[in-house]
């Protein structure tokens, strides 16, 4: 399982969003797919899908497919915060 080149960010985009239905791995609801999807800039900005480690970096998680999936940008913060305290319920 050796990659000597990082993969295209937008296959392994497309690869994570049908793989998850374009759904949040966190919350499990919708994520918009394009910017165009929301009415405003400030709900794209909470909501638009952003990688997130399932493994974190932090804890020696790395950059491969096998350890990221998509979650709307407020949940993967809300993530980062909660785990660095106790663990939440957020393995799947
Ligand atoms: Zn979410």
């Amino acid at each position: 399982m050796s990659q000597p080149f990082e993969p295209p960010k937008t296959g392994l985009f497309e690869t994570l969003w049908n793989a998850q239905s374009g759904q949040c791995a966190l919350c499990g609801e919708p994520m918009p797919a394009s910017r165009f999807a929301v009415a405003h800039a400030s709900v794209w900005k909470k909501q638009r899908p952003t990688f997130d480690h399932i493994i974190p970096r932090a804890a020696g998680g790395p950059d491969t497919p096998a350890n990221l999936q998509l979650a709307h940008a407020h949940c993967n913060k809300r993530k980062g915060k909660s785990q660095a305290g106790s663990v939440g319920r957020d393995r799947t």
